[in-house]
């Protein structure tokens, strides 16, 4: 269990040597061998994150390791075909063609991923058996779907009557335009709103979960940017850039257009970041904030989010547009939605 005096004392330490200097507070966090040791959480990314974090929940409650929590948890938006943007019943590709990334991540630094996946519901699970049965880290396309078939996955139809219906009104104009922030309306309870189906374009789920044992995994799964050109993977099944972890440290996912956070390889900035000492949301602004440094007039259109959780449980997160929400889950409370800070407001 945590020592309250120790942990008082390491965060002042910290707190001195963020005011000093942030580089010469990698050793003293880094060192640091606190973590939060039977206090398990799990966070996700936007407000689909709440049923999916109470999924998660029940393997932490249990005792259960971090990443069996976090694939449990992002099974539930995977298979709810309500959610455009999510396994069953996202939108497609601009053929027509649901293809799913996914990756995942455990406390050892394994891996392991798929992209361009047609016909799995869970592509989050095909991730992780390519993480523990094979030498490698990341299946494509055919190549990935014959992996899962070949380990009793079963093929369906991803492409709901919904998707189809959206997809045909866009072939309509076929005109590629996002509307940013627009999805989460659909969970708002108080205001439902019912948008034309070319609008919900993105949203990803990440989900970052510390078990009892203190050690964290992640998971992120996504069918991408709606319309997409066949092929086009983005960021989300890509280690680093929308999902990445350090056990001594901390993790942390993203959501909205992937390019630019592969661009800036941004989850494995954030982590690193918090290595030297930032704090959760610190980093995460940092990360915003080279997106929107290098390229100003395109990060005024776009949407980037970073979630982001350290070692102690704490969590934080930065958007570049408002309208970014995250979920968190403790024993104390399971269903907190946070509007995520953001640069633009
Ligand atoms: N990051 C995802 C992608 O670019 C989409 C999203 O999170 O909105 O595919």
């Amino acid at each position: 269990m945590l020592d309250r005096r120790k942990f008082i004392k390491a965060s002042a330490l910290s707190a001195v040597a963020l005011a000093v200097d942030k580089s010469s507070a990698t050793a003293m966090v880094a060192s640091n061998p606190l973590s939060i040791i039977g206090k398990p959480i799990v966070i996700s990314t936007w407000d689909f994150g709440i049923p999916a974090n109470k999924a998660a929940w029940k393997v932490l409650e249990k005792g259960g390791r971090a990443l069996d929590a976090v694939e449990e948890g992002v099974h539930v938006p995977e298979a709810d075909p309500s959610i455009q943007t999510v396994g069953y019943g996202g939108l497609p590709d601009r053929d027509g063609h649901v293809t799913l990334d996914a990756c995942i991540m455990d406390e050892f630094g394994n891996c392991g991923a798929v992209a361009g996946l047609e016909h799995i519901v869970h592509p989050i699970s095909v991730a992780r058996m390519v993480m523990e049965k094979t030498p490698h880290v990341m299946l494509v396309g055919d190549g990935a779907l014959q992996f899962a078939l070949e380990n009793g996955f079963k093929k369906e139809n991803l492409l709901t009557k919904e998707s189809e219906a959206a997809w045909k009104e866009w072939l309509k104009t076929a005109k590629y335009a996002p509307v940013m922030n627009v999805e989460n309306k659909l969970y708002d309870k108080a205001a439902p709103t019912k948008l034309p189906g070319n609008q919900y374009n993105h949203d990803t789920i990440g989900m970052l979960a510390i078990d009892i044992k203190g050690n964290l995994s992640g998971a992120c799964t996504t069918s991408g940017m709606a319309y997409k050109l066949r092929g086009r993977v983005g960021d989300s099944p890509i280690i680093g850039a929308g999902l990445y972890l350090d056990n001594e440290i901390g993790g942390a996912t993203s959501t909205g257009v992937g390019e630019e956070v592969i661009r800036n390889v941004g989850s494995f900035l954030v982590v690193e970041l918090m290595r030297q000492g930032f704090s959760p949301e610190e980093a995460c602004k940092e990360a915003v904030m080279r997106i929107i440094k290098k390229k100003p007039e395109i990060a005024k259109k776009i949407q980037v989010g970073f979630l982001a959780l350290n070692k102690k449980g704490e969590y934080g997160a930065y958007a570049i547009q408002t309208g970014f929400s995250y979920a968190v889950c403790t024993a104390e409370k399971n269903d907190l939605l946070i509007p995520g800070k953001s640069f633009y407001k």
